[in-house]
């Protein structure tokens, strides 16, 4: 019997086990394999150091002044990860690297563009059509390069650009897109009255992200991609893109594979003259796009553009700790936790203004939860599993730290067991319910509930599924690895507070402090809920690392398929 098929249907197969073997438990080939754990509850011991005392120093630490607001690649950066990993080894982590270090280095590339042409849209039959850059398309090349262009490419229309087998979905059918530029919505097709839930309904599948389109078109060898803007698709206003379209792109260093040489966004007017190029009108395009039955359409239009770019190469640094397990030390749970924010401005500085973006909510918080719970795991008995403790750079980058790390992960993503990712802790008190976002997505929900309901707390639903807030944070490099993941998020009902007092409590975060200097640490902010979410966080850890739990997407997921190739890789 093969370990896939044991990892697979670890249920059936302890039966199957059993009948052939009832005296010595299941066995390998390779030899026995560890029993099927129960979770264990943690010790209060473990439990009672999470305090508000320990999770306040952390929190005031790293939102000082002193770290410059944690900017990527800065010496701010250099002083947050030698705290970090100085906090990690006292509490007696080894380093989480293959050679015992605590540090994964990030490399980093920005690119600006210098000069760009218009993108030309020539029908075979007529004029061409030029768009202007930022007020018609925007653009931007996967390539490790000062210049990048597609000259006269074929243009593909792919609908939603979507493959799912989980729906039964495949917008791409048998064409093939290699070297040609695909054409594509964003967003889901619309829920049918035959089918209600198709998509999610209103919520925003992995599948509707405009990044997976990107991903889609990398896997079938297009040279480009072109997505459509339509303000209810994209739900925010052509300028959201264009606004940035001029700044500097931070990617990781190393192309992507099938690196796109230009993707970018086209608006809805000029995607309205290129469906009639093509003889039709986008009306008709969302229609056909909304059937399974959709074709991809090539169209009689080729594109060209051309641009120039400058670039530069630095690097961030993640850290990571890790919990050496028992019996099943090869499988890993890890919680995750950004470290950088968005630095600091000099221009504010020198205008003698607050220019530093301290970031204590942002997410000195959320790192202040994982050495918390780091040092919980310390106190209990050790799990099953190993578990790791990474905090990520490059997150408010585009979450390129945890990009890179799903790429170069230290433990195979097929034996990660889950990811808990806590970004942005809860500073303004105790709470009835704790948000897991993205639970639903998975078993995950399950065992937060069992997490949660251990601390007398319900789990309470994400506000805003369809604002996307799981593709928002760095647990969404691991779910596109196909691990399950959550993200820890303040609860919705505040104790002894009116119902609306969590929409109005972020709604002034929001305008007055996220993403801003003002996000820093203020006397009187209550500890309370953070002690509360770290609690219920730890536990959901413990409980997964001491157990043979093993949480499944849901199949509909678009990280379920991977899920299932990565744990049949691991096995060849
Ligand atoms: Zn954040």
């Amino acid at each position: 019997m093969t370990r896939a098929l044991f990892v697979l249907l670890p249920l059936l197969l302890f039966t199957a086990c059993r009948l052939e073997s009832p005296d010595d438990g299941p066995t390998t080939e390779d030899g026995p394999v560890a029993t099927m754990l129960d979770p264990v509850e943690p010790a209060e011991a473990a439990l009672a150091v999470i305090d508000s005392t320990t999770l306040y120093q952390h929190v005031a630490e790293l939102s000082s002044d002193e770290y410059e607001g944690r900017g990527t690649g800065t010496p701010g950066e250099q002083k947050t990860i030698e705290y970090i990993a100085r906090q990690m080894e006292a509490l007696g982590l080894e380093g989480g690297l293959p050679d015992g270090s605590f540090f994964q280095p990030v490399p980093l590339r920005g690119a600006t563009i210098t000069d760009i042409t218009p993108l030309t849209l020539t029908p075979a039959d007529g004029d061409p059509v030029e768009l202007a850059f930022v007020d018609e398309f925007i653009a931007s090349t996967d390539l490790d390069a000062t210049e990048a262009s597609i000259e006269n490419t074929e243009l593909v229309f792919v609908g939603y650009g979507i493959t799912n087998p989980g729906y039964s979905w495949d917008d791409y059918k048998d064409v093939d897109v290699t070297g040609k530029v695909i054409v594509s919505f964003v967003n889901d097709p619309p829920a049918t009255e035959d089918e209600p839930t198709l998509f999610q309904a209103d919520t925003l599948t992995y599948n509707g992200r405009w990044t997976y389109k990107y991903e889609e078109a990398r896997r079938r060898g297009a040279l480009g991609a072109l997505l459509i803007h339509t303000e209810p698709t994209a739900s925010y206003p052509f300028t959201v893109l264009s606004n940035g379209a001029r700044g500097e792109d931070i990617n990781l260093q190393s192309a992507p594979e099938g690196a796109l040489p230009v993707k970018g966004w086209i608006t809805q007017e000029s995607a309205e003259q290129l469906a009639q190029m093509a003889g039709t009108t986008l009306n008709a395009w969302f229609e056909q796009a909304a059937s399974r039955d959709f074709r991809p359409q090539e169209l009689p239009v080729t594109a060209s553009v051309a641009m120039e770019l400058t670039t530069r190469t630095f690097e961030g640094t993640n850290v990571i700790g890790k919990l050496e397990g028992g019996a099943h030390a090869d499988e890993a749970i890890i919680y995750t936790a950004h470290h950088d924010h968005l630095g600091k401005d000099d221009d504010l500085i020198a205008q003698g203004q607050d220019g530093i973006y301290n970031g204590a909510v942002d997410n000195a918080s959320g790192v202040s939860m994982l050495l918390t719970i780091a040092k919980a795991f310390t106190e209990a008995e050790r799990p099953a599993r190993s578990v790791y403790f990474a905090t990520l750079s490059a997150e408010e980058s585009g979450l390129l730290g945890s990009n890179h790390y799903a790429l170069n992960p230290v433990v195979p993503l097929a034996r990660t067991i889950a990811n808990v990712n806590v970004d942005s802790g809860n500073l303004a008190g105790p709470t009835e319910d704790i948000v897991g976002v993205g639970a639903e997505r998975s078993e995950m929900l399950r065992y937060l509930r069992q997490a949660a309901e251990a601390e007398d707390m319900t789990v309470g639903m994400d506000p805003n599924p369809n604002a996307g807030s799981f593709f928002r944070s760095d647990q969404l490099a691991f779910a596109r690895g196909g691990v399950p993941a959550v993200f820890i998020r303040t609860g919705r009902q505040f104790v002894g507070q009116p119902e609306d007092y969590a929409a109005e409590l972020e709604a002034e975060y929001r305008a007055n402090r996220y993403h801003q200097p003002a996000d820093e640490l203020s006397d009187g902010m209550p500890f309370s809920g953070l002690v509360q979410q770290t609690r219920v966080a730890f536990r959901l850890g413990y409980l997964l690392a001491s157990s043979s739990l093993r949480p499944e997407w849901k199949p509909s997921e678009a990280f379920a398929q991977t899920r299932t190739e990565s744990e049949q890789a691991l096995e060849l």
